[in-house]
């Protein structure tokens, strides 16, 4: 074989694409890798890169290099890197440029493969919160700090989510968010970018060229899409969910700014009852920065013993007589002076501080009744409430058992109040949690009874030992009862299932006479003490904290 021979092999059979080009642009060889890429369509390979290539050529670039898209002879899509050099006559002048192409569509889809897993969420399909954030960086830097009306964030959080999971298991959990994912998907338009930003939370980056009104309509379709049912196996579940929206403005510069505020609004519509729309304000910003100093200073406060109980006598409603008390938590914030539990609970509770708080209530608790057992030899009840979250603790369940040893108090002494709108279902962690507490001897009390949405549903599933009825249905107008046929429902529905009834919240002799006379046997509300300190609460009943002995004698 001649050289002349053995270029020509090199050539063609290189793995490579090569092509050789005139100084004008237009191939004069090629060989078959370079056809397998381009075909016969000489002019592809320059396209766009014409006048770089002519400086290459003219020597004012000594390199051109590129990755550009062709489609094969099939049509099929393919991706190439070109790299050129000039090539010289033999006397110095410039004759074309001779290009090594690489084939590298395998890399760029391995790429494409990555970068999709990366930007996307496996379960849903639907791009992730980095998706979404470069987005909505995207419009910030198109808006260049004008005055963008019609761009928002609205932030989608389904609630109840983690009772959801809890409840029904997390393959339900997954299903209920792929689902709503997917209405999601169908309600925002084509300028809108859906993603999955968090477990069970969702962002709509709406956009318009119109005005608010977009906004406020994508929040209502996602309203009504989310009305319908969702079937988990045999059960139909309601699903609702919190927006929180964030319009862009001009004073906004950061993609983290604007998803914070939506963040805080979403919060607000949440913490507002949820199932609503709130909308991003400076109000809201400044509660917001409120709640994380107040949520500080509740961990400072617990170190600092500024939480203590007080406590509210349940008597009988015939003679008044002290038969427990419900322990309430108070705090002596050093500042706001003393709060009461709504304004702190609830804070706690989203905090996941409720644990924390959970411990120093049944710690407390307990050193009272061990300091009354000191003072009488009495084991006297007390109810201590207990926080949702606390449920799906274990450690709850520990510390409390500790408490109660450390202290010497008999189960039997504490009741647990749970309040009824916490949904409880067989086989839940919650429920494993209550029955084994109910099993170790603790009393379990269902509060607010009335309220919530799962009132029959308990009464057969669990070894309940008394329910309040809720304040809402005693206190009525003028010193009344609210619906005395409710009560008598209510008092025939415990009376079935052989439950004592505590009737929350009286506050006048009316009531006390009517709810006695529908059978309720047992009583609590500013009618007959306050929440007391436990010196006053000795002071009121002396005879309930005596000694036995000292009984008979007087
Ligand atoms: P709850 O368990 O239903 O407690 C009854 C609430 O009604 C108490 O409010 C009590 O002071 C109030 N109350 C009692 N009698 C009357 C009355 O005649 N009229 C009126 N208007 N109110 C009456 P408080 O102490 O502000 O507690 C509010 C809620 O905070 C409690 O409702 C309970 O759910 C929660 N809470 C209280 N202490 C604790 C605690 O230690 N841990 C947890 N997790 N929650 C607590
Ligand atoms: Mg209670
Ligand atoms: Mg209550």
């Amino acid at each position: 074989m001649t050289k002349f021979a053995h270029l020509a092999t090199v050539f063609d059979g290189a793995a490579f694409g090569i092509a050789l080009l005139w100084h004008d642009g237009s191939v004069l060889d090629s060989n078959a890798a370079y056809r397998a890429m381009y075909g016969d369509n000489s002019d592809a390979l320059l396209r766009d890169h014409e006048a770089e290539f002519e400086e290459l050529v003219n020597g004012k670039r000594e390199l051109l290099e590129f990755e550009q898209r062709t489609t094969k002879g099939a049509g099929e899509e393919s991706w190439a890197a070109c790299a050129f050099s000039r090539v010289h006559e033999e006397d110095g002048k410039p004759y074309g440029a001779i290009c090594m192409i690489r084939d590298i569509t395998g890399v760029r889809e391995s790429e494409r493969r990555i970068l999709h897993h990366m930007t996307h969420d496996p379960l849903t399909g639907m791009p992730n919160r980095l998706h979404f954030e470069s987005k909505l960086r995207e419009q910030l830097a198109k808006s260049g700090g004008t005055q963008l009306t019609a761009l928002a964030v609205l932030m989608v959080d389904i609630d109840h989510f983690r009772e959801i999971n809890e409840a029904f298991g997390h393959d339900s959990g997954e299903f209920v968010v792929s689902q709503v994912g997917q209405r999601l998907g169908s309600v925002v338009s084509a300028d809108d970018v859906v993603a999955r930003i968090g477990t069970d939370q969702f962002g709509i980056l709406a956009r318009s060229h119109d005005d608010a009104q977009h906004v406020e309509g994508t929040a209502r379709r996602v309203f009504s899409a989310l009305a319908k049912p969702l079937e988990l196996g045999t059960r139909t579940v309601y699903v609702s969910a919190s927006v929180g929206i964030a319009a862009v403005s001009a004073s906004y510069q950061r993609a983290e700014d604007v998803m914070r505020d939506a963040q805080i609004a979403t919060r607000y519509a949440k913490s507002s009852g949820g199932s609503r729309t709130a909308i991003f304000d400076s109000e809201m910003a400044k509660r917001a920065e409120q709640r994380v100093q107040l949520s500080n200073d509740m961990r400072a406060g617990l170190e600092r013993d500024e939480f203590y109980l007080l406590y509210q006598p349940i008597v009988t409603l015939d003679g008044g007589e002290f038969t427990g008390c419900e322990a309430l938590l108070r705090w002596n914030h050093p500042v706001m002076g003393l709060l009461p539990p709504a304004e702190f609970i609830p804070l706690a509770e989203q905090m996941g501080m409720s644990t924390q708080i959970g411990r120093v209530v049944a710690r407390l608790a307990c050193r009272q009744l061990a300091s009354w057992r000191d003072e009488s030899g009495l084991d006297l009840r007390m109810n201590i409430n207990v926080a949702w979250p606390d449920l799906l603790e274990a450690e709850f369940e520990q510390s409390l058992v500790a408490v109660t040893r450390e202290y010497n108090i008999k189960p039997p002494q504490i009741t647990l109040e749970i309040t009824e709108n916490i949904v409880l279902n067989p086989g839940d962690r919650a429920t494993l949690l209550v029955e084994r507490l109910r099993q170790l001897g603790f009393r379990i009390c269902i509060d607010d009874f009335g309220t919530g949405y799962s009132s029959l549903h308990y009464l057969q599933r669990f070894k309940i030992d008394a329910l309040k009825i809720d304040r809402s249905f005693v206190c009525g107008p003028e010193g009344g009862v609210a619906s005395e046929p409710i009560i008598r429902a209510l008092m025939t529905l415990a009376d079935g299932f052989g439950l004592r009834v505590v009737a929350e919240g009286i506050e006048t002799k009316r009531q006390r006479d009517i709810l006695r006379s529908a059978g309720c046997r047992y009583g609590q509300g500013f009618f007959f003490a306050k929440p007391l300190s436990p010196e006053e609460l000795v002071n009121k009943y002396p005879a309930a904290f005596a000694r036995p002995a000292q009984n008979a004698r007087t």
